[in-house]
């Protein structure tokens, strides 16, 4: 896989992208890891940016219920999509790769953890010669 462009890190970072980068083909371009970094950062920025308005402009209910909603949409919730695109992406791991039944698959990030290795669709990265039950 080459490496992202700096455009393509922005993006990464605050988990803008909708659809796989043609880089990735099976591998994951999230992780769980990279969609919580990308979920508290969204919500760090928002949570700035509510605090300074509020300082700035008297603040009331409405304000803050609004803020609450902004970090629902904005914040939490295409950070949900992204998990959930995962997960299913690592369902189809399981159920239709070697690598899918074997116990050192680790689903978290789509990993095989004694090669280090980003698990795909294709040849398992060990040809089936470490492969181990569940
Ligand atoms: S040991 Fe082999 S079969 Fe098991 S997850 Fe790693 S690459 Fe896949």
């Amino acid at each position: 896989m080459s490496q992202p462009t700096t455009t393509e890190q922005i993006i990464d970072l605050f988990l803008l992208r909708v659809t796989p980068p043609d880089r990735a083909a099976d591998l994951p371009y999230y992780t769980t890891g990279s969609i919580m970094a990308a979920a508290v950062m969204r919500l760090t920025i928002i949570g700035a940016a509510a605090w300074g308005f509020s300082s700035a402009y008297s603040s009331s209910g409405w304000w803050w219920t609004t803020v609450m909603f902004v970090a629902w949409g904005v914040g939490v919730y295409p950070a949900y999509l992204q998990y959930r695109r995962f997960n299913e992406s690592v369902e189809q791991l399981q159920d239709g790769t070697l690598c899918g039944t074997c116990r050192h698959f680790n689903p978290t990030n789509q990993l095989c953890t004694i090669l280090d290795e980003h698990v795909t669709s294709a040849e398992p990265p060990c040809e089936g010669e470490a492969w181990e039950p569940r």
